[in-house]
Parts: structure tokens; sequence; C-alpha cells
């Protein structure tokens, strides 16, 4: 209990003019009224206007990717995502069992199934290892794709996810995708601003997936976006996000079934003055992980750090206490004293939804869901 008074403490001491600390929360102190306020002046306020347009330059520019398309939010952004994969029902998709239950849920929508691979300790990401092996002892590769030989299905997709911003080993996953012509499908709702090998995460596969729900490093409410550096998927994004609507000046014709996943102009306005100060707000979250980093040398609690080779946003940090008994007594703990911490989603296996898909052993992933915690990481304003 000691070090966990160490711990609110130093919390504390972080957010010297806060009495209940949050684990993450937005601010806006830059451009964000002023674009709103133009926003609802121009009259575009909904899925056509000047800001979606800029956001979609923005992200393509941050990224490094050819192409972007604004998209309403994150979950939205990776259904079509394996849409433009090709994932078609009853196929099987790749993903992890440690992560936010948007990845499986956008799975099911297309009538997909998931297939729950381990992640990497150090990345809490997929581990490039697990996936192999499963694919090894698995899989077969014929002239129209990889089956899974167990149950007859097409593994269409391989959705690996940058848990808490920190980079997966995502070169890696994209030479095994490649290798087994399984599509990749980046989810990077957590990881903007995080670069692997000097490389913007979301951008190895066919196309990435980002969120700027509220509780991520940029948001606008609600919002998503895809990137690709492929034309004709991103043609084929905007139009199937549009409605499938043939462009013509007054008539109705729509040429398949579409979605109403185009991004508002007036969250476009509060995400193009949101993104604007990226470079900051990541700056700002890697001083307090450096912070956090030091003293947890001096407390015998283990800090996950960006894995190497990376540049981690540090969207959310995380700690590993030894056992479930521990990491329990550390929440009440610090939760008791106004400090939020949390724990890492449920297995998405152990989810009633999601109990009969496939998985392999998953040790790291049981493990980590027993002992990881999220600690604050909110910005700090002087
Ligand atoms: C936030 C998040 C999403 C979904 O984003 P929304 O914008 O909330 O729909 C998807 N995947 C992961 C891993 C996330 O953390």
């Amino acid at each position: 209990m000691e070090e966990f008074q160490k711990v609110v403490d130093f919390v504390k001491e972080q957010y010297p003019n806060k009495g209940f600390i949050s684990l993450h929360e937005p601010i806006f102190i830059g451009n964000e009224r002023k674009y709103v306020l133009d926003a609802i002046d121009s009259t575009f306020v909904s899925s056509v206007g000047a800001y979606v347009n800029r956001f979609e330059e923005m992200m393509a520019e941050i990224t490094g990717s050819k192409y972007t398309i604004a998209i309403v939010n994150g979950t939205n952004a990776l259904h079509l995502g394996l849409l433009l994969a090709d994932v078609e029902r009853d196929d099987e998709v790749l993903s992890q069992a440690l992560t936010f239950i948007a990845t499986a849920n956008a799975i099911s929508y297309i009538g997909a199934k998931p297939v729950f691979i381990d992640v990497d300790k150090e990345t809490l990401g997929m581990s490039p290892i697990a996936l192999t092996k499963f694919l090894e002892a698995n899989a077969e590769l014929r002239t129209d794709g990889c089956y899974n030989k167990g149950t007859g299905k097409r593994i269409a997709a391989c959705v690996p996810m940058h848990t808490f911003g920190l980079p997966c080993r995502i070169d890696e996953i994209a030479a095994i995708c490649r290798k087994w012509d399984i599509a990749l499908v980046e989810d990077a709702a957590e990881s903007l601003g995080s670069y692997y090998k000097g490389k913007h995460t979301g951008v190895f596969g066919k196309v990435g997936i980002f969120s700027f729900n509220g509780n991520k490093t940029v948001t606008c409410g609600g919002g998503g976006a895809l990137v690709t550096d492929d034309e004709v998927l991103a043609k084929k994004a905007k139009h199937l996000t549009t409605q499938a609507k043939v462009p013509h000046k007054w008539e109705f014709v729509h040429d398949q079934i579409g979605y109403n996943y185009r991004m508002p102009n007036l969250n476009a306005a509060l995400a193009c003055a949101q993104l604007e100060q990226l470079p900051m707000f990541v700056e700002n979250k890697r001083e307090l992980a450096a912070k956090y980093k030091d003293f947890f040398k001096e407390v015998p609690i283990n800090f996950i750090e960006e894995p190497i080779d990376c540049k981690a946003n540090y969207w959310l940090n995380a700690i590993l206490l030894d056992d479930v008994k521990q990491r329990n007594e550390f929440l009440q703990f610090t939760n008791d004293r106004g400090v939020m911490t949390r724990p890492v989603w449920e297995l998405m296996n152990r989810l009633p939804m999601f109990k009969n898909c496939q998985t392999d052993d998953l040790t790291n992933s049981t493990c980590i869901a027993d002992r990881l915690v999220n600690i604050p990481s909110g910005y700090r304003v002087k």
C-alpha cells in the first residue's frame, strides 16, 4: 500500500490544480471555437464542406498516405475498411483478443467471424510470432486465397491494433499477410501521432483507420478516418460512404447498397483545429510518459514503455501489477483517492458474442488482461 500511495502522490503532483484526475480528457485551446463558428456561418454543417476537405488533406499529410476519407466514426471506418478489403459474410478475420470491442464488432457487421491471435508482451499488439504459428498450424494457401483448414473458411483479412498508441510490429505482420495472401487492415484508432521505424502507423496495409472520439488523442466529438495509397479504393470509399450515389445534378441514382458514413463539416471543423495541435498534444503526452518512466524505476511496478524503433503517442499510459489480486487492490486504492485508473478491456473471447470464436493459446493476452492498469494520461496545461 505504501507503493500505491507513492503512485497517488506522484500523479497528483503532475496535476496540481485538479481535484479528480481522469484517465484522459480533451482540451480545446486552439482554433476550435473559431472554426466551428465558421462552419455554422457557412451553413455547410453536414457531410459536404471546406473543413471536410481540409481535414482529409491534413490527415494525408500527417500520416503520409496518399488518400484520406473522412468518416463518421472509427468503428464505421473499420467496417468500411473491411468492405474495401473484400471481406464477405462467413469469411474469417484475424485480430486480437486484447482490443477495444469496436474491432470485433466491425468484423461482425459483415457477418464475418473474428479469430483471436495473441499479442506481444512488449507492444500489447498482435504478435507476429503467434500469427505465423497460427497460420502454419491452421491455414493453407490456395489459388484464390488463404483458407482455415479446420473450418474450411476463407481467412480474408488481418486486423492488428496499436494498443494505447504503442506501435505493434507492423512491418513483420505486413510481410506475413503478404506471404499468406491476407489483406491487412490496420486499426490505428488509438495511434494518431505514433510512428513505427519513422513511418506513421496506419499506412502499412491496404487501408488503415483512425478514431477521433472524445477519449482519443485528437477529438472532434465523434469522427473517424480511413487512409490508403490505393486510388481505386479511395474512390470506392467515397462512393460507399455517400450512399453510393452516382454524381448527378438532380437525379437520385444509387448503384449499390451504400452507407451514410461521411464526417459532417461541423465535426471536421473541430478536427482541423485539433489536428493543428497534434505535435503539441503528442509532446505533452510524451513528457508525462518520460516522467512516469523515471518514477516507476524507483517503484516495483512495471511501466510499459514504447517498443524499440517506435515513437508512441502515449495516448494512455499503462502499468503491469503482479496479479489480479494486486491489480484490484490498486484499482480500489487509486480510484478511492480521486485518481482514475482502469483495467484493460475484457478479452474479446470472454464476451458472450465472441465466446465461440477460434483463438490461439492467448498466453500473453490472458496474462496482460489480469494485470494491466491504465493510469492518468491527460494533458497537463500550464
Ligand atoms: C476508439 C476505437 C475504435 C472506434 O472508434 P470510434 O470512433 O469510437 O467508433 C476502434 N478501435 C479501437 C482499438 C479503438 O480504441
